[in-house]
């Protein structure tokens, strides 16, 4: 059982959630308004689909790994994620696709529940890498369909300009994969095209895409004049308020993931992002020449981030929760009602984590 101002899709009631085999049995509970009390709040736990590591471990060393990651996240109030891969070598890339794939089947005691992989990679764009290694290739169908084939991959990241592209987007939109336009150059009408060919989300909105000019409004440009969907960072460090506060007017369903690495809930140091090395200092994660590499935002501290902003608390749980849900298809996460998996987070008035349920498991957080 668990007692406090709970946020449902109906607004924010005052009671306790019952549970019963990981999922919301009962929600015995009436409307309030928060402010008039000072119980804690709980919100669905959060849903981060881009991370690629976390507690010292990188998605690309694999099955254990990734359940490192899994764990760390869960303590900072993650209850679903997408493990993110780098571009590699192709046999690199399908070992560890096999491997999380494996994982993906059961989900480890005290791990967040990882919903499958998000492919970011390697059909990007060479001339605009970020932090991803120089190994990008051009999407060959048949390959794309073998790595469908060993891990439950949900997203697919690609530069919708490269030739031949436009039809693989067709083809994975058409087996249900989200095909996000990102680490692109591409023009506004080829962000237009990829969108008319079922591409449907932007991957870290702003980062690694061709910017707005207002006679070259680039990708940027087509997101926010016709994405429903896409991604954000929200360390504050990756995108300015001000651009936050413009793709929060323009993009109905923007939504936030951490694209955190290694070296998330870790001291500074070095770590490796996929092949490469990188040095965490001062709460950022960078290559050795100074491009951001990733992240070490962890999932409370997005939400926190937009309440500084002055977003409502409600607003930005959807943004870390319901949105991806909605995004990805999944009706029964995301959200606090009966029959959906009990996958809560417990939020002292201060927005610190108090307690994370991942699917009726309670998990020991982290107290920011
Ligand atoms: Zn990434």
């Amino acid at each position: 059982m668990v007692t406090g101002n709970i946020l449902t899709p109906a607004g924010w009631r005052h009671g306790r959630i019952e549970i019963e085999a990981g999922r919301i049995a009962a929600i015995d509970a009436s409307p309030v308004d928060p402010a008039r009390n000072d119980a804690p709040y709980i919100v669905p736990g959060f849903i981060d689909l881009h991370v690629h590591g976390g507690g010292g471990a990188d998605t690309m060393e694999g099955g254990a790994a990734a359940v490192t990651m899994a764990r760390l996240h869960a303590r900072f109030g993650t209850t679903s994620l997408l493990a993110t891969t780098m571009t590699a070598p192709r046999h690199e890339l399908r070992k560890v696709l096999v491997e999380l794939g494996e994982v993906a089947r059961e989900r480890p005691a005290g791990s967040a529940r990882m919903l499958g992989v998000h492919l970011e990679g390697p059909y990007i764009s060479p001339s605009k890498l970020g932090a991803q290694p120089p190994e990008a290739v051009v999407a060959v169908l048949d390959e794309v369909l073998d790595y469908l084939n060993v891990a439950p991959i949900k997203v697919v990241t690609l530069a919708p300009e490269i030739s031949g592209h436009p039809r693989i987007i067709a083809e994975l939109a058409s087996r249900g994969i989200r095909v996000q336009i990102g680490h692109t150059l591409g023009s506004y009408d080829e962000g237009v095209n990829a969108l008319k060919h079922g591409a449907t989300g932007f991957t870290h909105l702003f980062n690694a895409m061709s910017g707005l000019h207002h006679r070259e409004p680039g990708m940027v440009g087509a997101a926010l004049a016709h994405a429903d969907y896409a991604e954000l960072i929200p360390d504050l460090l990756h995108v300015h308020p001000g651009a936050i506060r413009a793709a929060l007017r323009a993009i109905p369903n923007l939504y936030c993931v951490t694209d955190s690495t290694a070296a998330a809930g870790m001291p500074d140091g070095e770590y490796r992002l996929g092949s490469q090395g990188v040095v965490k200092c001062l709460g950022a994660v960078r290559l050795k020449d100074g491009t951001l590499a990733g992240s070490t935002l962890t999932m409370d501290k997005a939400l926190r981030n937009l309440v500084s902003l002055g977003l409502p608390l409600a607003d930005v749980s959807n943004r870390l929760s319901r949105y991806a849900a909605d995004y990805l298809g999944i009706t029964d996460r995301g959200r606090i009602e009966v029959g959906a998996w009990a996958d809560l987070v417990m939020l002292d008035r201060a927005l610190a984590l108090q307690a994370t349920y991942v699917e009726g498991e309670e998990i020991v957080v982290e107290y920011a």
